[in-house]
Formats: C-alpha cells, structure tokens, sequence
C-alpha cells in the first residue's frame, strides 16, 4: 500500500485548462470515472498531491526534491497518449495524466513538471544521461530495454496493429503485409517485430509516428504499424481517410522508465500506480483521454520484477 500520498487537491487552473485544451464541457467535479459516448473524452481529473513524501535511497527522488521540479520525457505528436498543442504548448494524453499522477505522488504540482519531447529512439540514452527523470512515453517494457533502464508499471497494455487507408482491403493483418510498405518508427517495439517477423513486407522508419501518417495519406506507405492506442488517436482525427485494422498481434506493456537501479523510485511509483488504479484516479485518467476512443480496459497489475 502507498503511503506517499496524502488528499491536497492540485491546482483546479490546472485541471481548466487541460479541460479547455480538450474542447470538453462540464466540470472537472463531475468527473466520476464515466465513459462519454461519441469520441468525447471526460472531465479532467485532479490528483491529490502528496504533502508526506519519504524516499529514501533513491537518487533521482533526491535530484527531484532539490530542484523543485520533475522532468519527464513524453511523446508530442500521439492524440490521446502525449500531444504537444501546437498553439498553447499544452500537453494533453493518457501518458501526460500518468505524468501528472506520478508527479502528484512525489509531492508536485502539475506546474512542476517539465516536459521533455522524446522519440523513440532517444528515450534509453534520455534516461542513461540523466537528462530526464523518468519517460512515460508509450514506452512498452521489455527485456532489452531493462539492461540499461528500468520500468515501474505496466500502466497500461496495448497491442501493435495496423492503420491503413478507409479504402483498404487487402491489409487485414501483419501476414498480408508482403510487398507492401509499412511504416514505423526506428527505436520501436513495431518496427524491430516487423524486421524480424515479417521481412517480406518493405520496412520504412521515420522518427515519429506523425511522419508515417503523412506517408499513408499522400499514398506513399500503405500502412502504419505501431501500437493500436496510438494509431486509433490518428484515425480519430481523420476518421474519413483512415481506419486502424483492429487485429493487435503483440502485447505492448507500458512501462515509467527509470534511471537503471533506482529501486525505491521504482517501488514508489509501483504503489502509486496500484493506489491510482484501487482508488478510481486510474479510470478516470483513461476516461479522460483514451477513454473518448471508445475501450474500456481493465487496468494491469504492476510487474514488481
Ligand atoms: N510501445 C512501442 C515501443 O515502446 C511502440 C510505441 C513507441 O514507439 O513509442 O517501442
């Protein structure tokens, strides 16, 4: 059981404009946890922030606490995981609620996270150079990735699929992809699968996921493949161009990375994870954001490796 954190309401400024962000109505009180039909995502949530943290012999809780601050490596170009609006700098996603949710546990406010954009490819070195704390950046656990970081979590499983064009018939899943061009992005769970188990299809890499979906919309990929949380994010926002083909063949843990040995980090967010998951705020995150696409999945047990 938690014992880091203690009911202080954060800012409700915070909460507004993240609510606001989201084009949403209502008020963030009436946020119970309740699903809203037709692609609307709920009320923003708030966190209660910790005011009685104890970590001991965690060195990066101890370079948090000095600072005042957090910095958190997040995706920029993912609706519904971590988007930065190009307009007000907002980030907005499942993954920026678990920020705020972790932050809320070590006894910060939502302003006292710095958001780091990160790609795939650079979140390892990202955290083995200490330029941030921590990554929550649909970043799914694997044992490659634990020789040289480490995870709390998972806080969420997805499963890699396929985004296609609305008028595709062909690609229903990953063994129709020979001699077509899929797009993924280099340092990906997506991408290393799709090099090892599929080499028949014609592998192209960009950064970013956002790239790839240019590529299929001006017709120069046939496919997108990455997690499906991700890709219903980008069919969501051209639900008339593009469709994911809903056939996940993987499981894609989501994990917090973490400075590699940082245990009592580690152990923390583990607890605050279940506590958020036994005490409604898990739900009520997911409802804010994945939640508008439509899933309603049962949280997942943290992996106390
Ligand atoms: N979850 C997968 C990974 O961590 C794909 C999503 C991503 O690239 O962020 O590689």
């Amino acid at each position: 059981m938690n014992s880091i954190r203690t009911a202080v309401l954060a800012g409700a400024a915070t909460a507004l404009l993240a609510l606001s962000a989201c084009g949403n109505e209502g008020s963030p009180e009436t946020a119970g946890g309740s699903s809203t039909s037709g692609g609307s995502a709920a009320a923003a949530p708030e966190y209660a922030v910790a005011t009685d943290v104890a970590i001991t012999g965690s060195p990066t809780y101890d370079k948090i606490k000095a600072a005042g601050k957090v910095v958190i490596g997040v995706k920029a170009d993912q609706p519904g995981i971590g988007q930065k609006d190009a307009g007000s700098g907002e980030y907005t996603g499942f993954d920026i609620e678990m920020a705020k949710l972790m932050a809320a546990n070590l006894g910060l406010t939502p302003d006292e996270i710095d958001f780091v954009e990160t790609v795939s490819a650079n979140r390892e070195p990202f955290l083995q150079q200490g330029t941030v704390d921590m990554v929550i950046a649909s970043y799914t656990i694997n044992d490659k990735r634990k020789q040289v970081v480490d995870f709390a979590g998972p806080y969420y499983v997805a499963g890699q699929d396929l985004l296609v064009r609305a008028d595709e018939e062909e690609i229903t899943g990953p063994d129709a992809l020979a001699g077509k061009k899929v797009c993924s992005v280099e340092g990906s769970t997506p991408a290393t699968r799709i090099r090892d188990e599929h080499p028949d299809a014609q592998l192209v890499t960009f950064d970013a996921y956002s790239k790839c979906v240019e590529q299929l919309t001006s017709n120069a990929v046939d496919a997108v493949t990455t997690d499906d949380a991700i890709l219903r994010g980008y069919a969501a926002q051209q639900p008339e161009a593009l469709k994911v083909v809903g056939a996940p063949f993987s499981e894609e843990p989501y994990g917090i990375g973490l400075p590699k040995g940082d245990t009592a980090l580690r152990n923390a967010l583990n607890d605050a994870i279940e506590t958020a998951v036994e005490d409604g705020d898990w739900k009520k995150a997911y409802d804010h954001t994945l939640g508008g696409s439509g899933t309603d999945p049962e949280p997942p047990t943290v992996d106390r490796y």
